[in-house]
């Protein structure tokens, strides 16, 4: 059985096609720059060989229809006919309240994603354009919508309503939504098997980090609390994303600045975070490198990172009266040792203690700390594709 996952974005679009029996990826690539000069298709083997293809790519029913060419294609393609991929499931940034779980995609479903388009203007509509294009090149596949908040609707009100009028969260849906669910639960997953004990009995805090960063509280398999929140705003200080501000401050700098609400929105979603206090790049690796060589801005940005990541870390043992195990992900996470070193130094309190040899590990499923460590502490590689095939699988089935 064979299932492509597909990603869109408002100008991209990423794939991969699944083997469900070897769980590997047969065929995988990037669409850039759909409806703009240059788009181009890169597409890649199952065994890494890489073909560009340039074309004019002008909607994303044409990106999919050139996705599907490249993946029958005699020379480089992974399947002989289309027939041979049974479903197809697509990442949802926001499913808002009315989604839980993965769902299949109907006409229903199609109307209730759109009422979520005004809590993710920027993440729904291109999602709903690639689900409609795929609806359109593949009819009769069924399609499954996986989505980014879903894992986090297990989350009690007392941790996703804010101090607000308890109106603007009927009227306007405002309140705590959390969001790389699928990468959460995932990883939530590996650890259990890795831990070897049932999912159930953990307490587990999964740290996302990557460009976007966000950490969660996962008790006995259920997402209790996360760092994000109405939107991917929030929490920990990110690559250009300003993370937790004391909100006085949005509309102190919107007056001085003279910001409009898209401007403000733009200034604390890109010119912020790790870019904005270090100057010197939103790429945590080009930010080690400036930190090594003196710059105190770089070294300062790295420390704010490192702070902000205990103190989420520190609250959600609270919360959940202990943790039996971190997990390190994404970009930073599976790859920064000194970050994860940083991160998990002075935490002998929560009975954290790091193999620093073992830790030496990139983007490898490993325990990487010591054997009498009575919190443990794992590397695990996300792989938030196959999640996405894996509930398709379930769903489709
Ligand atoms: P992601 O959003 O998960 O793809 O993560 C992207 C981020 O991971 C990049 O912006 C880098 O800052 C970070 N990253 C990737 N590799 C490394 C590395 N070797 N050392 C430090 N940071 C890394």
């Amino acid at each position: 059985m064979k299932i492509l996952v597909i990603n869109c974005g408002s100008s991209s679009l990423k794939y991969q096609l699944i083997d469900m029996v070897t769980k590997n990826p047969i065929g995988k690539g990037l669409v850039e720059r759909i409806g703009l000069q240059g788009s181009v298709l890169t597409h890649r083997t199952g065994s890494g060989e890489k073909v560009v293809i340039k074309d004019e790519i002008s909607n994303h029913t044409v990106a999919i229809k050139l996705v599907l060419e490249a993946l029958v294609s005699p020379e480089y393609g992974a399947v002989q006919d289309l027939k041979e991929i049974s479903a197809i499931g697509h990442r949802v940034v926001h499913g808002g309240e009315k989604f839980s779980t993965s769902v299949i995609i109907d006409d229903a479903v199609m109307e209730a994603l759109k009422d979520c388009i005004e809590l993710a203007p920027l993440h729904n509509p291109p999602n709903i354009a690639g689900i409609k294009a795929c609806q359109k090149m593949m009819p009769g596949v069924p399609q499954v919508a996986v989505f980014d908040t879903a894992f986090h609707q297990t989350m009690q009100p007392d941790s996703y309503i804010y101090g607000l009028p308890y109106e603007y969260y009927e009227k306007y849906g405002i309140r705590k939504y959390g969001f790389h669910g699928t990468s959460h639960k995932y990883v939530s997953q590996r650890a259990a098997i890795l831990l070897r004990k049932p999912l159930e009995e953990l307490k587990l805090i999964s740290c996302h980090l990557g460009n976007g960063a966000s950490i969660t509280a996962i008790k006995g398999g259920k997402s209790i609390e996360t760092s994000m929140g109405f939107t991917p705003l929030d929490g920990l200080m990110m690559g250009t994303r300003s993370g937790t501000l004391d909100p006085a401050i949005v509309t102190y700098i919107q007056c001085r600045e003279n910001y409009n609400c898209e401007q403000i929105n733009d200034f604390l979603n890109n010119k912020c975070g790790a870019l904005g206090v270090s100057g010197v790049s939103s790429d945590f690796r080009d930010i080690e490198v400036a930190a090594a060589q003196g710059n105190y801005r770089a070294k300062l940005a790295l420390d704010i990172f490192e702070h902000d990541v205990k103190l989420f870390v520190g609250s959600y043992a609270a919360i959940m009266g202990g943790v039996d195990a971190i997990i390190f992900t994404a970009g930073v996470g599976e790859n920064a040792p000194n970050t994860r070193a940083g991160i998990c130094s002075n935490m002998d309190y929560l009975g954290i203690s790091l193999d620093l040899e073992k830790n030496k590990v990139r983007s490898e499923e490993v325990d990487v700390s010591k054997a009498d460590s009575r919190c443990r502490v794992l590397v695990i590689p996300t792989n938030e594709e196959l999640m996405i095939a894996l509930e398709t699988l379930e769903l489709t089935q």
